[in-house]
């Protein structure tokens, strides 16, 4: 298939990912390289919407290079896809202000994220900062400065696409035909619960495994997981439908399911042994990848020259498109 769309996507630089991430994302990140035309982006600007100390500006940078070494170590290949950080191409800043100008308040005001992050803060409507609105707005710039027409999505995004593809149709209609319409492209991505077994696996919670952990901690984090709540000993048969670890062995050990299942059930196997063998799974799994995210580590100017690459790459049509857009706007040079 040739490639002809072009796909945006960004994440906010947290720093180390976990498998959650991995499973969730970045997965699939890599497999839409084989098709389209790929722009992915360490989101800096997004980052700091809800920056609460000068801590959180201080993991900034070394976020951003933790979170890039693990697309990397994953498959993102640099020769293949554009790769920079978001802010090292300020152009999305002045399509971000322009773009403001043909948009409602009212339709952000309406995004549940941004009440949903509002309640969070333990803020109010009134009292959060204005990125923490134009949040959306900086999002469909991100998506059309570079003329993306796909991106993909979870449910959950959904309604920020929705808005992405409403700005672009205003922006159209006022200015003339400038931007194709962002169209989601859903993916069915698996929602990983943390060790916790009970809340989605989240860095913030502190119940994740990082993608570039090393076996021993591995193994060590996922000791701890929670299993079958009823299975308070080895001899009581276990429900593995209710149990993350089994959850996880379905991608883990997927060979090995009907054993597990059938061993669990019939008390024949404990939770510790259950747990090693997810770990032995799980540290199989991302072997490699750990193998080749130590060879970027060592080298640090290999990394930022991909990423200073990239927002070559990425600012050559950025400059074309807001060369398009000041002239369409009337902001012409001379
Ligand atoms: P974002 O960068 O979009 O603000 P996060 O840093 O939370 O969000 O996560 C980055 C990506 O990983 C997102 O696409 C998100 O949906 C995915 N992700 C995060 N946690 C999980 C999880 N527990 N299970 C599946 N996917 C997840």
């Amino acid at each position: 298939m040739q490639k002809t769309d072009r796909i945006f996507s960004g994440m906010r630089p947290t720093g180390r990912l976990h498998i959650g991430n991995y499973l969730g994302a970045l997965q699939n990140w890599v497999e839409l390289q084989k098709e389209y035309e790929c722009i992915y982006s360490a989101v800096d600007l997004h980052a700091i919407t809800t920056i609460a100390s000068s801590d959180d500006i201080e993991a900034i940078q070394p976020n951003i290079k933790d979170m890039v070494l693990d697309w990397l170590a994953a498959g993102v290949d640099p020769e293949r896809s554009i790769i920079f950080v978001q802010s090292h191409v300020p152009e999305v800043t002045m399509l971000y202000t322009l773009l403001g100008m043909v948009t409602p308040l009212g339709w952000l005001m309406r995004v549940p994220t941004f009440k949903e992050k509002v309640r969070q803060m333990d803020a109010t409507e009134e009292s959060v900062n204005y990125g923490l609105v134009g949040y959306p707005v900086l999002q469909t710039a991100d998506i059309i400065l570079y003329k993306a027409d796909t991106v993909p999505v979870g449910e959950d995004q959904l309604p920020h696409l929705e808005l992405a593809r409403e700005i672009v149709r205003r922006f159209n209609n006022k200015f003339g035909e400038t931007f194709p319409e962002p169209k989601a492209k859903l993916t069915e991505s698996p929602l990983i619960l943390g060790l916790d077994g009970q809340q989605k696996m989240s860095k913030s919670l502190d119940n994740d495994i990082e993608i570039a952990a090393t076996e021993e901690v591995t193994t060590s984090r996922i000791v701890t997981a929670f299993t079958d709540p009823q299975r308070v000993r080895r001899d009581i048969p276990g429900r593995p439908e209710v149990c993350n670890v089994y959850s996880l062995h379905k991608i883990f050990t997927p060979n090995q399911l009907k054993s597990i299942y059938s061993e669990c059930t019939l008390a024949e196997r404990g939770c510790v042994d259950c747990k090693k063998q997810l770990s032995n799974g799980v540290n199989q799994f991302f072997g490699e990848m750990r193998d080749r995210r130590d060879k970027y580590a060592l080298k640090p100017k290999l990394v930022d020259e991909i990423l200073s690459d990239g927002a070559r790459r990425a600012g050559i049509i950025a400059r074309e498109t807001i060369g398009e857009v000041r002239e369409k706007m009337g902001l012409s040079l001379l």
